[in-house]
């Protein structure tokens, strides 16, 4: 299948992505089948409009009616998607794995939005990902003992971290500012069942490391540019689980 085949399906995931990342935080995910909305006037969006690239080059990302401006993250995930899938094509040809790649793939985008965005891993999206990876994981070139070991000693080590990060925040009466949610122990669950045993170990410490770089940079952006401290900031650890998980899924 010709690349420009996998970037324009890739295209259509992001529209997706991008649907579920508005509708599924709002607990209201039958949203989701209805035309989007300017979010400031209400008017529903042209039908052009359903593609934020397009909307971007075209409306220049503005609603027709109020001008009001629409949020850059819908272009950049379908560009995202776009070139993740043609990137997977290549890497998979045609093979089993590849559709699960994808579909992996979709998933761990969508999480990444919605934490980045609400701090949230939804249930509705990580539990049948979850029990799909489980399920296809006699398909993976893990093989079935590698992919679920791997998906098991993750979620341990997180479900340790969170529970060790929980009693230290009670300890200095930080009850609130837990760098790790439950959401976490999920995601890292997942992420062991796509990398598999040993690589869990690596994409657990690649996740660790570009949190650190990301707070680091955070706090930097803070201090310099809003002349304030951030040091009780809590960064969501969920988005550096998936770009380490899905590096270390493709990269074998
Ligand atoms: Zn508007």
């Amino acid at each position: 299948m010709p690349i420009i085949l996998f970037a324009l399906v890739g295209l259509l995931a992001g529209i997706l992505v991008n649907r579920a990342a508005d509708t599924f935080p709002s607990r209201q995910p039958e949203l989701a089948l209805r035309a989007p909305q300017c979010q400031y006037c209400g008017t529903p969006r042209p039908w052009i409009d359903q593609i934020a690239l397009v909307s971007f080059i075209l409306l220049r990302g503005r609603c027709l009616k109020c001008q009001a401006p629409i949020s850059m993250r819908a272009p950049l995930v379908e560009l995202t998607s776009a070139a993740a899938f043609a990137f997977l094509g290549m890497r998979f040809g045609t093979s089993i794995f590849l559709v699960l790649a994808l579909i992996y793939t979709t998933v761990l985008l969508l999480v990444l939005v919605t934490d980045l965005e609400h701090r949230l891993i939804l249930n509705i999206v990580i539990l049948p990902a979850t029990l799909l990876a489980i399920l296809a994981s006699p398909l993976s070139p893990l093989g079935t003992v590698r992919s679920l070991l791997g998906g098991a000693l993750a979620y341990l080590i997180v479900y340790l971290i969170y529970v060790f990060a929980r009693v230290f925040a009670q300890l200095r009466h930080h009850a609130i500012k837990v760098p790790f949610g439950f959401g976490d122990v999920k995601l890292a669950g997942f992420v062991g069942l796509l990398t598999g045993f040993p690589d869990v170990f690596t994409a657990i410490l690649y996740a660790i490391l570009l949190g650190g770089l990301g707070a680091a940079l955070f706090l930097i952006y803070q201090a310099v540019v809003k002349h304030r401290l951030a040091l009780g900031a809590a960064i969501p650890y969920g988005p550096f689980f998936c770009i380490a998980g899905w590096l270390l899924m493709v990269w074998k």
